[in-house]
């Protein structure tokens, strides 16, 4: 029985969803390990102790949840999450250890995790695969505005010299960990994420309307995801600012406490532009309820500075709910411009209002996106995805050359951890 260990560092991958973190990342290590568990792989998903909640949480047979405790165990801003790596990627071992039984593989999602799967993976003898989801340069490209720090950078430039392999949701990324990062194209690999068909499928409108107290015949346009700026929530309120009155009214969901400043922002900015009345911050709404809200709105919009994938828009269209999104990352390759919603190539306000507008006026155009873009996401299987890693696994597994050790072998586990955490070589 092959067994994976699975390293979202960060952020738990059974996290409530919505807030200024969680998000696709962690919809995403829980759904590849829920299928690759169901395909008969040992799972288990490491990340660092945050609240309470066993060392050790069964979530499903062969699927296991191990809490490492690395740091104060409380929630960290990311960036003061940087400081406990070593000691969670010691934790991780220390675990392995106790329990007499290793990993084939280790799969880590994101920088920091990438920095701790290096150590543990190497300490194994076993391949790291590893994800980043998103890129710090890329980030940076997509918007001036936030800088992520250069330790983040020398981060991903070191661990895409080090893993055995990355995998990707988009041949965006691939092109861009080549272009930017210096990837060597023979160790990248192009997986496109999934979606849950059978939670995400077209509903009836009216009931989840009414379920939801929303006005039966007012046009409903749907924002979903972590608040943050890069999702680009200003560029919509502008949009929606410029549509004619009546307005529609604008569902917000997503955010937490910890983004409340922004929310305050984004409050702010609504009354400025004299649309305060149109837009309900809902908040983060459980996983599970989302979709009621795809299916009750006529658009869902997704005006994004980037994203790698961008489950959000695949979950509406596997609703039925064309999307108007910004020709950004992994959204160029799920929706198609002009049959199953519409891209915008820049990222300004009245673009996107001329789209809204065509489609809320237009609910014949609207009833043919639907139709086209359900059948378009039917390919985002997360059984697909959980084949191809496994697929992926094999090969790593069979390819696998143990590296040469750090210089100087003999020189201790505490500096070799350290070369390679601090990236000494
Ligand atoms: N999400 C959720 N509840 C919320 C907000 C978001 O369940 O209140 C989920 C959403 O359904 C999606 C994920 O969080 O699966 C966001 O993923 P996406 O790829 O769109 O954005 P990311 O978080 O990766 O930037």
């Amino acid at each position: 029985m092959l067994r994976i260990a699975q390293v979202a560092y960060h952020t738990s991958p059974t996290a409530a969803l919505g807030g200024s973190v969680a998000g696709g990342l962690n919809v995403y290590v829980l759904a590849l390990s829920s299928e690759l568990a169901a395909l008969g792989y040992e799972v288990d998903m490491f990340t660092r102790r945050d609240g309470d909640g066993p060392e050790v949480e069964a979530v499903a047979p062969g699927l296991r949840l191990i809490r490492i405790t690395a740091g104060p165990a409380n929630p960290l801003d990311k960036a003061d999450q940087v400081a406990h790596i070593g000691a969670f990627a010691a934790g991780v071992l220390d675990f392995t250890k106790r329990e007499g039984r290793g990993y084939g593989l280790v799969h880590s999602h994101y920088w920091q995790s990438a920095r701790a799967g290096t150590v543990v993976a190497r300490r194994l003898g076993v391949p790291h695969l590893t994800m980043f989801h998103t890129l710090a340069e890329v980030k940076n490209r997509a918007r001036i505005s936030e800088h992520e720090p250069l330790e983040r950078i020398r981060h991903e430039r070191l661990a895409v010299r080090r893993a055995e392999a990355i995998v990707t949701g988009s041949d965006h990324e691939r092109v861009l960990l080549e272009r930017l990062y210096e990837g060597d194209p023979a160790n990248i690999h192009t997986i496109p994420c999934g979606v849950d068909l059978e939670r995400f499928h077209p509903r009836n409108q009216a009931a989840d309307r009414a379920a939801l107290s929303l006005d039966l015949d007012r046009p409903l346009l749907l924002a979903v995801g972590r608040l943050e700026r890069l999702k680009g929530l200003d560029i919509l309120l502008g949009a929606l600012s410029q549509l004619d009155a009546p307005r529609p009214r604008l569902l917000i969901v997503g955010g937490g406490p910890e983004s409340d400043d922004y929310r305050s922002e984004l409050e702010s900015l609504a009354e400025e532009l004299g649309i305060g009345e149109d837009v309900t911050f809902v908040g983060p709404v459980p996983h599970e309820e989302l979709p009621a809200y795809y299916s009750a709105a006529d658009v869902t919009v997704v005006p994004s500075y980037y994203e790698s994938f961008g489950l959000v828009a695949v979950e509406s269209m596997a609703c039925g709910t064309p999307v108007v999104a910004s020709r950004v990352g992994g959204l160029a390759s799920t929706v198609t411009d002009g049959v199953n919603g519409y891209l915008i190539p820049w990222r300004c306000p009245e673009p996107f209002a001329e789209k809204l507008e065509v489609l809320l006026h237009n609910p014949e155009l609207r009833e043919n996106f639907s139709r086209a873009a359900r059948r378009s996401v039917e390919r985002f299987r997360w059984r697909t995805v959980a084949l191809k890693m496994a697929a992926l696994y094999d090969e790593m597994i069979a390819a696998y050359q143990p590296r040469p050790g750090p210089p100087g072998e003999g020189f201790g586990k505490e500096a070799y951890e350290a070369a390679v955490l601090h990236g000494a070589r």
